[in-house]
């Protein structure tokens, strides 16, 4: 098979790097071009990238130079599908940019996710929302994956919703400083510290829930349920951890509910793509888990690491109607970003859509 040309906008921040990591050896994707602001724009990638992975940089792509964020620069180097992790703001403009290229982007980026046109996918859990981009191959389009906060609540809650139904959803989180990019929370601010404001975080986590839980058909239908969320970041350096609790529709034990999320698989586990874990949720019964430190890699095969959701502390909830409440923990960089948007990149080639 042949390998199709990638390119990645914002190659050198926290999400970029993990896309030069993640992609470096792919057996579908082959790196052509890395791109970033005007700052690093001439340099090669090894002087541009403050690399922060424990993982070294693959040696193939430290040489390469760094180009500027411009749809003709990516047609310049072949490129066919764009991996898009830059600052919001700027990809508004450059995401659309590439599209009207003619280019497929698969955006971690917030700017367009909310569109009436745009997917934004899971690929456990809503891949079929892929529909809404069929017969765009080679005309331009744009599929978004949710924010990191919201990936592994949205997994954890798939199988309960298709079980038991969801009512209502209240979520507490821990986020880890990765969320924020590198330079995004000052050490002063945050050892011996935590904030309890990530802002327009819970308002991201609600829209692109009940998005990403609905469903597609000519258009995207919302879910229903009613969510409430608290956002905080904390010193952790990578790994999300939430504090989940909820009211389903139908009567349901916290072994139900357990079982339910242990054992469930969805389309990339069934097209055996490459970066799919074989369990894309892993429940743990020790009293004291998911921990970010020890938890955050969880998934195999190797190529899967830090892609499955953890989930630990599944309870009944008798302050509530129908009560359950859980922690969860996803690897924000890998899971939460470059790594689902490689899993939707996969689900496109498996899909004929690429
Ligand atoms: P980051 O570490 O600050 O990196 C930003 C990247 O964008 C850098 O490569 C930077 O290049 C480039 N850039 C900045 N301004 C630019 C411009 N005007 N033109 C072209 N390139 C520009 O940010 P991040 O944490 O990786 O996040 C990237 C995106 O992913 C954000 O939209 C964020 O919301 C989203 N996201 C992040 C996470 C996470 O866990 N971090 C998870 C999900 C989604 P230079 O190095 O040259 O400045």
């Amino acid at each position: 098979m042949d390998k199709i040309n990638v390119g990645i906008l914002g190659s050198t921040g926290s999400v970029g790097q993990r896309y030069v990591s993640m992609l470096s050896d792919h057996p579908w994707f082959e790196i052509v071009a890395l791109s970033a602001s005007g700052a690093s724009v001439g340099k090669v990638y090894r002087e541009a990238a403050k690399w922060v992975l424990d993982k070294e940089m693959p040696a193939e792509q430290a040489s390469l130079k760094v180009i500027a964020a411009e749809a003709a620069e990516m047609k310049r180097a072949k490129v066919d599908l764009v991996f898009s992790a830059l600052p919001s703001e700027v990809a508004k403009v450059v995401e659309a940019e590439m599209v009207k290229a003619g280019l497929t982007v698969v955006a971690d980026t917030s700017a367009h996710r909310m569109g009436a046109d745009v997917p934004l996918i899971i690929p456990e859990v809503n891949g079929d929302h892929l529909a809404a981009v069929e017969g765009k191959k080679g005309k331009g389009c744009i599929v978004t994956g949710p924010n990191c906060t919201t990936i592994g609540l949205a997994m954890s809650l798939k199988p309960i919703q298709n079980e038991f139904g969801l009512r209502r959803l209240l979520v507490s989180t821990m986020q880890a400083l990765s969320g924020a990019g590198f330079y995004g929370v000052p050490s002063m601010a945050i050892i011996d510290n935590l904030i309890p404001y990530i802002k327009g975080e819970e308002e991201k986590v609600a829209q692109e829930l009940l998005k990403i839980l609905g469903s597609y058909r000519n258009g995207f239908r919302f879910a229903d349920f009613k969510v409430g969320a608290s956002c905080h970041r904390v010193g952790v350096l990578d790994g999300h951890t939430e504090a989940v609790f909820l009211e389903t529709e139908r009567d349901a034990t916290a072994a139900e509910v357990a079982g339910c999320m242990a054992e469930y698989v969805g389309e990339p586990q069934r097209l055996g793509l490459p970066s799919a874990p074989a369990k894309p949720i892993i429940v743990r019964s020790e009293p004291d888990r998911p921990q970010p430190r020890l938890d955050r890699l969880s998934g195999s095969p190797e190529r899967a690491r830090g892609m499955a959701t953890v989930v630990g502390r599944v309870r009944e909830e008798p302050a509530l109607d129908h009560g359950i409440k859980y922690v969860v923990l996803s690897h924000n960089t890998i899971r939460g970003a470059a790594g689902n948007a490689i899993l939707i990149a996969e689900m496109l080639r498996a899909k004929r859509m690429l």
